[in-house]
């Protein structure tokens, strides 16, 4: 018997089907990951990417830049980017192809992120073959480990020796651009500095779809700090908010334990020793909420020493449960203190110090730096994830509403008596207010709302024999099925509070007992 679908199966099929995202270059046999969105994914990629500009950068007045994705390889190597930017590989000696060795170790050694990231390319090997993992293609052994450079080499222009690299992550766009962006910005601090853009990492083997790609989105916030005045002074909106943690003096238990706690214990304790780091992780928890995470499908894991990136001097990532994946990151929150900024300086030697007057005179400083940073596909894929569910036989797509990548549909109830026309009129009455609306008039109204069910999609708008009298339309909601009567010249207003979230379904007409 075949075992049933796990909820990734099911989305992606359903992904591929409706034209949510697939596989890329198919035609040609398609190539590890890599993923494209269709009409409706991207759709639903970009109202996730406002959502976030509103949730989480505009009312900290965070700011955006856009910089290139080719970087010098000078620039990463004053990251330190070329020195660590390395996995180990091991490459099996019969089918000659790689693996990553820590994936393999925790795929089929049953072996934790925090056990294999302290190994090196000899204990790695050792381990490998004390528990006899062959290449999970063709059975063949593993020859000797070697370290594996995962950024995406190129040549700028035609010159070999000059290197350059796909940018593995958007924060070094900000860090080299500090100077200007700070003297644009008046020089004030703190100053939040946002990149959301594509990135760049030559991973070993992905197989895990939207979750580990090699060209994927990334939204990185460098939040710039006078080292000697990190005051949150908004830390009590989130104080009482209350966080899951696995804390690093328990990630190496057998079953290590969940601590819950709010920011506040989080800070008096000490388990965040920054009190912006507690800020920005509190309100992605809020997001993730929002996204249609609930908080037990939540946690932050500490970062032990030797797991944390080489800029960090303190760590979390949120993660999320995924039902194939299990516990997976979505987020980082790093203290990247004066790391980059410092290194570039020395690097460049240009003056990236900012200046603050003081009661005697003023000072120079480095800025310090708190990162939250985001993989969007993975955010894409969770909402997806979590808002599949099964009513009956039929799948509902249960998008939060200013997710959905349409807001509604028009439907004529029979495709005659001038109710064509009718609905071809609504249509173009909300599009013109700024809807988003998929016409359909095929099938019957009952495959149509299912259809609409699956693809997520919130309303239905039915135009009837009724309409062509009164003005007023059916609407139905996409998870109760909960149907209204409203009048046609009300609509586009309350569907405008609707999606601003400030009327529910119930507010938008007149119920209809059925
Ligand atoms: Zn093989």
């Amino acid at each position: 018997m075949k075992p049933p679908k796990d909820k990734y199966e099911i989305v992606s099929e359903m992904g591929k089907r409706r034209g949510y995202f697939w596989p890329s270059y198919e035609i040609y046999g398609g190539v590890g990951g890599f993923i494209t969105y269709g009409p409706l994914g991207s759709a639903l990629k970009r109202n996730l990417e406002t959502k976030f500009r509103k949730f989480y950068l505009q009312p900290l007045a965070i700011v955006e830049i856009e910089s290139p994705v080719i970087m010098p390889g000078t620039v990463l190597e004053a990251s330190g980017h070329v020195e660590n930017f390395k996995e180990p590989t091991v490459g099996c000696v019969k089918c000659q192809r790689k693996f990553r060795a820590d994936h393999l170790l925790q795929e089929f050694g049953k072996m934790t992120d925090t056990q294999t990231e302290k190994l090196d390319l000899d204990a790695v090997m050792e381990e490998i073959q004390k528990l006899g993992i062959k290449c999970p293609d063709c059975g063949g052994d593993f020859n000797k480990a070697e370290q594996f450079m995962t950024m995406f080499t190129t040549t700028i222009g035609p010159y070999s020796d000059s290197i350059g690299y796909g940018r593995p992550e958007a924060a070094q766009g900000i860090f080299v651009e500090f100077k200007r962006i700070f003297e644009s910005m008046r020089n004030r601090l703190p100053l939040g500095v946002a990149q959301i853009g594509q990135a760049l990492r030559n991973e070993i083997s992905p197989r895990q779809g939207p979750v580990r790609l090699r060209e994927f989105t990334i939204i990185d916030i460098e939040f710039f700090l006078d080292p000697e005045d990190k005051k949150c002074l908004i830390i009590n909106e989130v104080e009482n908010e209350t966080l899951r943690f696995l804390l690093a003096e328990n990630k190496q238990k057998e079953n290590p334990e969940i601590t819950t706690m709010t920011i506040k214990e989080a800070l008096t304790k000490g388990i965040i020793q920054e009190e912006w780091l507690a800020y920005f992780m509190a309100k992605a928890k809020q997001l993730l909420i929002l996204l249609g995470v609930p908080e037990d499908k939540q946690r932050f894991i500490e970062k032990l020493d030797y797991e944390r990136a080489h800029y960090s001097k303190q760590g979390f990532d949120q993660e999320v449960y995924l039902d194939r994946w299990g516990w997976t990151e979505v987020s980082g929150h790093n203290y990247r203190t004066d790391f980059d900024l410092a290194r570039h300086m020395n690097a460049s030697g240009v003056d990236l110090t900012a200046f603050k007057e003081t009661e005697d005179g003023g000072k120079r400083f480095v800025p310090h730096v708190i990162e939250p940073s985001f993989g969007l596909d993975r955010l894409v894929y969770t909402v997806l994830e979590y808002a599949y569910n099964k009513q009956g036989k039929r799948n509902v797509l249960s998008l939060p509403r200013d997710l959905a990548p349409m807001h509604a549909s028009v439907f004529p109830l029979v495709n005659k008596d001038g109710l064509m026309e009718k609905a071809d009129e609504v249509y173009h009455m909300l599009a013109d207010s700024g809807f988003v609306l998929n016409w359909d008039h095929s099938g019957s109204i009952g495959r149509r709302y299912a259809r609409a069910d699956e693809v997520g999609i919130p309303i239905g708008i039915t135009v009837d024999y009724q309409t062509l009298e009164d003005n007023t339309v059916t609407l139905r909601d996409r998870t109760s099925w909960t149907q209204v009567r409203t009048k046609l010249d009300e609509l586009p207003e309350l569907l405008c509070n609707y999606f601003a979230n400030k009327i529910d379904f119930n507010g938008l007409g007149t119920l209809i007992e059925r």
